[in-house]
């Protein structure tokens, strides 16, 4: 008999729905802390008091779920299963591989099954759950936490973005990247950019989308200035309509794009923000 123990994040509504195919006896644990430490270390000792009790222990496949799984799965000798994008029964998932060019079917025959998931790979679902509540204590010294910060924004996340624009290197510099916010506050969009852009310094690292970013699947995701490197479109395969802004028709985004415009985006993007004025 399963027993499911999912590891709370914002995420919960899509682990539910994956947890839902794996069994009925869910529990949510969310993770509260005396004080500002709440490393993966402090979690993991507080988890592994509980953690034999259940036989699928489930993260999203976020920073921090990458963080805390692969440490319990050491913890209690058993393999972690990344990036599960489909649940076949309960011991065989289906996960990308080579940057989501391949899907590879894995059987797991630890007692433990460890699964990060991808959220974007399951519907958002709300069903009853048993619920708990672990105090993290300070227990492991070596590691502490000393600051958290976020860029300040007042757009959506782009995890959960409805609409998405993405800028690369085609945007040159930082400051054309606030084309692209013009374009943002027309759709209530998120903002995401390429690696190329995040390494240039244009955004922050939290902007990158795609295999080493953030994977993300929104109702339309606009790529302006982006090549379409399979790196970058491992994250956002899912979106549900692409649109290609490029100079270059051969640029391998029109590939997956539903709709490419070709041409010179500092023509193209201030039109489109004219045309919305309008
Ligand atoms: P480029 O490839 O340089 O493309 C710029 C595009 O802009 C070109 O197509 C050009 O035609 C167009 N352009 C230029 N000027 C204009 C203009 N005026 N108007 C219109 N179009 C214009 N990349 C990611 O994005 N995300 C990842 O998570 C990621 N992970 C990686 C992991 C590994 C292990 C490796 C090796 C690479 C990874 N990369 C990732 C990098 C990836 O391979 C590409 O280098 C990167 O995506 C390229 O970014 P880009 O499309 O912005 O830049």
């Amino acid at each position: 008999m399963s027993r499911i123990l999912i590891l709370q994040s914002e995420l919960i509504p899509n682990l539910i729905s994956a947890a839902k195919k794996l069994g009925d006896d869910i529990t949510v644990v969310t993770l509260e802390n005396t004080s500002t430490n709440n490393t993966a270390e402090n979690s993991v000792n507080e988890i592994l008091k509980i953690a034999k009790d259940y036989s699928h222990i489930l993260a999203p496949s976020t920073t921090w779920g990458k963080n805390v799984l692969p440490r319990l799965a050491a913890y209690l000798d058993c393999s972690m299963i990344s990036d599960v994008v489909e649940i076949k029964s309960t011991d065989t998932f289906v996960r990308p591989i080579y940057a989501g060019n391949a899907l590879e079917t894995v059987k797991s025959l630890d007692k433990i099954k460890l699964l990060t998931i991808r959220p974007t790979a399951f519907q958002a679902e709300a069903i009853e759950t048993k619920n708990i509540t672990l105090t993290t204590n300070n227990t492991f010294t070596k590691t502490i936490f000393i600051d958290y910060k976020t860029t300040p924004s007042t757009r959506p996340e782009l995890s959960h973005a409805k609409i998405i624009i993405s800028g690369g290197r085609g945007l040159q510099n930082a400051e054309n990247f606030k084309l692209l916010e013009q374009l943002a506050d027309k759709l209530n969009a998120a903002i995401g950019a390429s690696r190329a852009a995040v390494d240039a310094g244009f955004v922050p690292n939290d902007y990158q989308v795609g295999q080493t970013g953030k994977i993300v699947a929104p109702q339309l995701y606009i790529a302006i200035g982006i090549s379409g490197a399979i790196q970058h479109i491992a994250g956002i395969k899912d979106s549900k309509i692409i649109v290609a802004i490029n100079k270059d028709p051969d640029a391998p985004i029109f590939q997956i794009a539903d709709y490419g415009l070709v041409g010179d985006l500092f023509e193209i993007v201030p039109e489109l923000i004219r045309l919305l004025n309008d």
